[in-house]
């Protein structure tokens, strides 16, 4: 195996343009093909064996809750037996992985790039009908996919390479090299179920890390699609062991093992917050300080100064707040805007918001499908509520039925006022608060009073304006004039500050090194 490729010539992947016939006809055909292949029964991966259990949890169409995407072998009846079998088998492999050489390991990753960029649409579909995404939103998701596979493969290239150091003043030969943690403990969420998944796996293997993957239990198909895309390209067996389950029974087995050495996490501040502390605690046989990545929620803002363009601040706000039916940890779920231009602003706003289309994710012209479950639906209709009963007033949509699927018309609670249970809390659904603010200064004060730190946008066409912003906007990912979702790897490094995380930064060039420790070596000549 050889690789040319090199982080020079990294480029995102495209976006398909399904105005176009042939690309549209090519989503169809994979929507056709991946319907014929729901309701199969997956099994639980360890070190390269297919074990069928007894007990299955299902996976279903959100949009569609009598359509089984998936029946999952399950690993909570027996979580310790099959987390210790997994662990073990990650443990013996990390003994041949960890010297792979990074080139080598990187190929693997380009060659599983190569092959989901080949079935783009196949990818695509599964995300369409297990998470409702629409074909834009599922679009991208493969194509970041792509991306971190593509981006880590370089970036260990480059780590893998001669590292700078002091001359030495002694006679002597020296080197500094980045080598493997060991086994890690894998557990992403549901939303970005092919590219955060990918990622969080690939980067822990790309830098000579085994692991143990437990995917979301709404998402776990697409997970499994990818394990077979590994197999496929012949990655060890052992490398990436895949156990279906709960987070309470098996994640939280994964995290206290005294085996694990570190623990990739992305999804809600709540649970990352006790991942966080249960990895701190150490266990007999452990001989480590686990280390904890941990990309949690947001409760992102953007706000709008009395001189910006209302109306690329409009479009910007609702494709923020709407996009996959906000539940992008990115998602714009508080509008800030002057008082001066509320009026105007809330017009083109609700406006637009009033085009969307809501329904299945089957058909292209879908603005927006069913958030992801039962409880989602139940918690967003809460906040709706809590909303209006806290003083907001919905000024758009506002209905919800959970009949067919989890629909809930984007809803615009205006009114809201700092500090309210809505101004403050993670709703992840297509709920947005607007507040107004007395002034600019005061818009930043209200953007940055919350616990989170994840993404922020500022519409102002004053240059002061969106400098101060980037001065004193605390938020990871800060956007100007630009709407605060859509981050591309390598372009927008991705992560956030406070409870947004453990400041790590996906898709940027230090993110590889969280899975690596650094190994001095002096040779005296
Ligand atoms: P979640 O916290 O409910 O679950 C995430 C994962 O943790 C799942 O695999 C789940 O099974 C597992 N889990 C649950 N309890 C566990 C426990 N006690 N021990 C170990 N594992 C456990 O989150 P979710 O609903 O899947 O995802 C949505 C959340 O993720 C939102 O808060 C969103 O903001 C966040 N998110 C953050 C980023 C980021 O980059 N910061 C990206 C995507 C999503």
């Amino acid at each position: 195996m050889q690789t040319q490729r090199t982080l020079d010539e990294f480029k995102n992947e495209p976006f398909t343009d399904f105005s176009v016939a042939e690309n549209k006809k090519a989503m169809e055909e994979a929507l056709a093909k991946v319907t014929g292949e729901l309701g199969q029964k997956y099994p639980v991966v360890i070190n390269g064996e297919k074990i069928e259990l007894d007990t299955h949890f299902q996976s279903i169409n959100p949009s569609d809750k009598t359509q089984i995407i998936g029946e999952f072998s399950d690993a909570d009846r027996d979580a310790e037996t099959l987390v210790n079998r997994a662990i073990d088998a990650a443990t013996n492999a990390f003994q041949s992985w960890r010297n792979v050489s990074p080139e080598v390991r990187a190929e693997y990753l380009f060659r599983a790039a190569d092959i989901i960029r080949e079935r783009k649409h196949y990818f695509s579909a599964w995300m369409v009908l297990e998470v409702g995404k629409t074909w834009a939103e599922a679009d991208g998701d493969t194509a970041e996919a792509i991306d971190f596979l593509e981006f880590y493969g370089r970036e260990m290239i480059r780590w893998g390479g001669d590292q700078p150091i002091t001359p030495s003043p002694y006679s002597e030969e020296n080197k500094f090299e980045y080598i493997p943690l060991g086994v890690g403990a894998i557990i992403p969420p549901w939303n970005f179920p092919l590219a955060i998944m990918a990622g969080m796996t690939m980067s822990a293997v790309v830098t000579g890390n085994t692991t143990i993957l437990k995917p979301s239990p709404d998402a776990p198909t697409i997970a499994y699609k990818f394990m077979e895309v590994l197999e496929e390209i012949g990655l060890p067996d052992g490398v990436v062991n895949f156990v279906a389950g709960s987070g309470t029974a098996v994640g939280e087995l994964m995290v206290s093992h005294p085996k694990t050495r570190f623990v990739s996490f992305t999804g809600s501040k709540a649970v990352g917050l006790k991942i966080y502390e249960e990895a701190a605690k150490t266990r007999e046989g452990q001989n480590w300080m686990k280390r904890v990545v941990a990309e949690m929620g947001g409760k992102d803002a953007i706000v709008v100064a009395d001189d910006a363009n209302l109306d690329e601040a409009a479009q910007g706000v609702v494709a923020a707040a709407f996009g996959f039916q906000g539940q992008k940890c990115s998602a714009c779920s508080r509008l800030i805007v002057d008082e001066k231009v509320h009026d105007e602003l809330m017009e083109k706003v609700v406006g637009l918001t009033e085009k969307l289309k809501l329904g299945s994710p089957n058909y292209p012209d879908t603005s927006l499908a069913a958030v992801i479950n039962q409880n989602s639906f139940d918690k967003a209709t809460g906040y709706i509520q809590q909303g209006i009963a806290e003083g907001g007033e919905v000024v758009a949509g506002g209905k919800a039925t959970d009949d067919d699927g989890f629909f809930i018309e984007p809803t615009i609670i205006d009114n809201v006022k700092p500090k309210t249970t809505i101004e403050q809390e993670e709703i992840f659904a297509p709920v947005l608060a607007v507040i107004k603010a007395d002034n600019y200064d005061h818009a930043l004060e209200i953007a940055n009073d919350t616990q989170y730190g994840l993404t922020g946008s500022v519409y102002s066409e004053s240059d002061e304006r969106l400098e101060r912003a980037r001065r004193d906007f605390h938020v990871g990912n800060l956007y100007l004039n630009r709407k605060c979702t859509g981050a591309l790897v390598g372009v927008h490094p991705f992560g956030g500050f406070n409870m947004s995380g453990t400041d790590s930064k996906a898709g940027g060039r230090e993110y590889l090194l969280q899975f690596m420790q650094g190994k001095s070596v002096a040779k005296k000549k």
